[in-house]
């Protein structure tokens, strides 16, 4: 199964990238022409790539590509390059580095950084920024990005999640140098522990965790911290220790009981789903990734503040092997309201059929957001926009789709889309046969909508029902039309119908034709809109992103026959 997925968003991902590499191959080319009045293949090639990493897999697509517009361009003014430019709001001064403030410190001669997410469910954008801010740096320092799979807990595991998170990655566009599961180390995580314990660091405690923590916050120890160090190794190697059995750190003194004698390792009889542990003993979330930040030279670390007290457990750490620690830099989070990130709840739900999949335009995983026309490079955009502070940030939805708005907005299909369509008479038409409109209205150069226009048309039931006696309103693009006794009457083609402003209501429309297709748009609060889309559909192709207009940005999902399917985005 997901392999199919995979095959499925692999082919989406290269379909979908093809425009959007084509519409900035066109702004590139322009661009060059415009401010140095050549333009060299080559280092428009290096454009393309910087902006679309993944681009390097299409390489000769995209070299014909060039090739093609280079000799498109030949014959063009500079001054026509600038027009074109000017019209598709692409900037001319030499676009913004983006992220230029965005700084590391410390040493930035070798970063090495990582990303560290945990099988239990895909990712979604909750996992987003840490992603996207660990590959940024890693990128621009020069540096290298170790991917850590993070599966100690075999509690937590869930098996598909290994597929499911490489696939995001990849159609997020996230390269990695280094590929790490932490379940292959079960033997360094041990012996480590092993260490720690032989040199009175470290014990292993048995007491009861409601024990323990009525403890803790007294600020008391157990009795278990005054057992010899030969007593406590011979326990560590005892398998029949009962399940609750800890190893604790020896912290100094702190007023904080989430630190206090935290635990670094514990006992669980339970086979690890994936690989084998032959020690019973799992490390706890700090002790396996100070371990693992340390053995693979980890540099700098960026998360969020959340792990705030994590990062002071894991300083001890770092301090009680003498390791020197790396570069340490929270930021505040990013606050997500109203979206479900839990994944072992949205995997309960897939199960009771509340979502339809991991994709389920409902949900914020990447491959739902993927799925309904977002870019990896709009959420990277707009998470790259994000100041790095201790503050806490607002989520802004708006703020994300603004991004997406600019990358698909100059390549996307504008579409009339008529819901619940009632087809209506206009006695009296004495207007043209067709029409012609442009696919896409912000580029003067996209292909025109040939619309077939006449006495017959369909126009969506609200509209129909909302209509009174004695209303004109203005079939968009198309005519106008009085309605009188319940008959629609053609009034004329003009627009403005009245010389004072007197705003007709306009209503989208589609003509009576056998070529329109049927379209089902999934919506992200899991209802479906139904109705007929224009004959131009027949140019679309899947993932092709549409605005259906007054409906919102779409992308085509499915095409058979005369029927569409597309994912609402916004
Ligand atoms: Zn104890």
């Amino acid at each position: 199964m997901s392999n199919q997925i995979y095959t499925k968003y692999k082919k989406m991902s290269q379909e979908r990238s093809v425009s959007i590499y084509n519409n900035k191959i066109k702004d590139e080319i322009l661009r060059a022409k415009v401010k140095y009045g050549s333009v060299d293949l080559n280092s428009v090639l290096n454009k393309i790539i910087g902006a679309f990493p993944e681009a390097k897999n299409s390489i000769k697509e995209i070299v014909d590509e060039i090739k093609k517009e280079l000799k498109n361009s030949e014959k063009m003014s500079i001054e026509d390059a600038e027009k074109i430019l000017n019209k598709k709001g692409v900037e001319l001064t030499k676009a913004k580095e983006e992220n230029k403030e965005l700084k590391l410190e410390g040493d930035t001669s070798k970063v090495i950084m990582r990303i560290a997410p945990n099988p239990s469910g895909p990712l979604h954008f909750g996992h987003a920024r840490m992603i996207v801010l660990n590959d940024f740096f890693t990128k621009k320092y020069k540096g290298k990005l170790i991917c850590r799979i993070e599966d100690t807990d075999p509690e937590r595991v869930y098996m598909p999640a290994y597929n499911l998170i490489l696939e995001d990655l990849k159609e997020f566009c996230v390269e990695y140098d280094v590929l790490i599961y932490q379940s292959d180390r079960w033997e360094i995580y041990y012996n480590l522990c092993k260490q720690l314990i032989s040199e009175g660091k470290a014990y292993v405690c048995t007491c009861l965790s409601e024990d323990f923590s009525k403890l803790k916050h007294k600020n008391k120890y157990c009795a278990c911290r005054q057992r010899k160090i030969e007593e406590n190794l011979k326990l560590f190697d005892n398998t029949k220790l009962k399940r609750g059995a800890v190893v604790r750190f020896k912290t100094p003194e702190t007023n904080n009981p989430a630190l206090r004698e935290f635990s670094i390792m514990r006992f669980k009889k339970i086979e690890h789903p994936y690989k084998k542990n032959p020690y019973n003993w799992y490390p706890m979330m700090n002790f396996s990734v100070t371990i693992d930040d340390h053995l693979t030279g980890v540099t700098h670390i960026l998360r969020g503040m959340d792990h705030l007290t994590n990062t002071e457990a894991q300083k001890l750490i770092y301090d009680s092997f003498g390791w020197e620690k790396p570069v340490f830099n929270l930021y505040g989070l990013l606050k997500l309201k109203g979206v479900e990130l839990s994944k072992s709840k949205i995997i309960k739900d897939i199960k009771e059929r509340k979502y339809s999949g991991f994709d389920d335009p409902q949900l914020w995983t990447l491959r739902a957001l993927f799925r309904r026309g977002i870019f990896p490079y709009a959420i990277k955009n707009y998470l790259l926009s994000l100041e790095i502070t201790k503050n806490n940030i607002v989520f802004d939805k708006m703020a994300l789709y603004k991004e997406n708005t600019k990358i698909i907005e100059p390549i996307c299909t504008h579409l009339f889309f008529v819901e619940n369509p009632v087809l209506i008479e206009v006695e009296t038409y004495s207007g043209p046969e067709k029409i012609e409109i442009l696919a896409n209205p912000k580029n003067k150069n996209s292909r025109l909508r040939s619309l077939e226009i006449g006495s017959s048309v369909f126009i969506a039931k609200k509209d129909f029902d909302e209509l009174k006696d004695g209303d004109v309103f203005r079939l968009k693009d198309g005519f106008n039309v009085r309605k009188n006794n319940n008959k629609f009457i053609f009034e004329n083609m003009h627009l403005p119908y009245l010389k004072d402003e007197i705003k007709l209501k306009k209503i989208h429309w589609l003509p009576k034709s056998k070529e329109n297709f049927h379209c089902q748009i999934l919506m992200t609060n899991r209802t479906i809109k139904k109705g007929l889309v224009e004959p131009f559909a027949s140019n679309l192709k899947v993932s092709d992103i549409v605005q259906f207009e007054r409906v919102g940005y779409a992308r085509i999902e499915k095409i058979e026959k005369d029927n569409i399917i597309a994912v609402f985005a916004y």
